[in-house]
């Protein structure tokens, strides 16, 4: 799954919600948030992300911001 972490705090674009094929995204506190299960892993989101604020699980200690993402996209 990808993941958005804490720079889209304020980013005020939304380029990443208009090109996912299968609409996860969803609106967090204050940032976005992907659905974890949603998520298919695609990876067309991450380039479209001005802010660098979209990142692959795989990347390290991530598996805080699954779990924050999750939380928040569960509300929906
Ligand atoms: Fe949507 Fe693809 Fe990004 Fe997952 S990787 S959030 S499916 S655009």
């Amino acid at each position: 799954t990808y993941v958005v972490i804490d720079n889209c705090i304020a980013c005020k674009y939304t380029d990443c919600v208009e090109v996912c094929p299968v609409d996860c995204f969803y609106e967090g506190e204050n940032m976005l948030v992907i659905h974890p299960d949603e998520c298919i892993d695609c990876g067309v989101c991450e380039p479209e992300c001005p802010a660098d604020a979209i990142r692959p699980d795989t990347e390290p200690e991530m598996e805080q911001w699954v779990e924050f993402n999750r939380k928040y996209s569960e509300k929906w």
